[in-house]
């Protein structure tokens, strides 16, 4: 088993959502070095986490076919490898499948049936396809980073100005938002109260 710690998952939560961070990027947002960002990520391959960075097909082109969801029998579920229409298997027992089949129209789909063998047992046609994002299913001690406190189950994923936060609960979660709200008016604030100064410095001057 690999042992990942948070700024592993840090990592990986921010290259889920864009593969194409530099190192830099990551350590500016981690707040870590460039080589320790570099030495992880080297680590997260080697380990086999990280096992490829892919890209994100506009949904619009797969819209572009009919996608059936089959429930068939098949003596043959080799077979099925034959064909690229055929985009998803899930075997409940070595004959009985559920697949989904992209397909232009009846005819495409026809094909693949009596082409596979399959006897087919249920059809019916996906108007939509959601893929739920997939967290990693790992168990390591997050702390908090509003509490400290070590986090028990799932933590809350909160993704702010680029950055990565676990929080621990509800509360957590909205009063660490609710300190980074006032944080930023403290900053506002301070940097309208250096732009008044600077300028009545100007006044007195000129
Ligand atoms: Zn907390």
């Amino acid at each position: 088993m690999v042992k990942l710690d948070e700024l592993d998952l840090k990592m990986i939560y921010l290259l889920m959502d864009d593969a194409r961070l530099s190192i830099s990027e990551l350590a500016e947002r981690l707040g870590v070095s460039r080589p320790t960002v570099r030495a992880r990520l080297e680590k997260l391959e080697k380990d086999g986490v990280i096992q490829g960075y892919t890209i994100k097909l506009n949904p619009e082109l797969q819209r572009a076919h009919n996608v059936v969801a089959l429930i068939v029998k098949t003596k043959e579920p080799g077979k099925m490898d034959e064909f690229e229409e055929i985009i998803e298997v899930n075997r409940f027992t070595s004959t009985k499948y559920l697949i989904k089949v992209a397909v232009e129209n009846m005819e495409g789909l026809r094909k693949v049936i009596e082409g596979a063998g399959f006897e087919v047992i249920d059809v019916m046609p996906i108007l939509e396809s959601r893929e739920k994002p997939l967290r990693p299913k790992i168990k390591i001690p997050y702390k908090c980073d509003y509490c400290g406190k070590e986090i028990v189950g799932e933590p809350i994923v909160h993704k702010y100005r680029n950055k990565v936060y676990f929080l621990c609960c509800p509360t957590c979660f909205r009063e660490f938002k609710k300190a980074r709200e006032n944080l930023e008016k403290v900053k506002l604030s301070k940097e309208q109260k250096v732009k008044d100064a600077h300028e009545h410095e100007h006044h007195t001057h000129g």
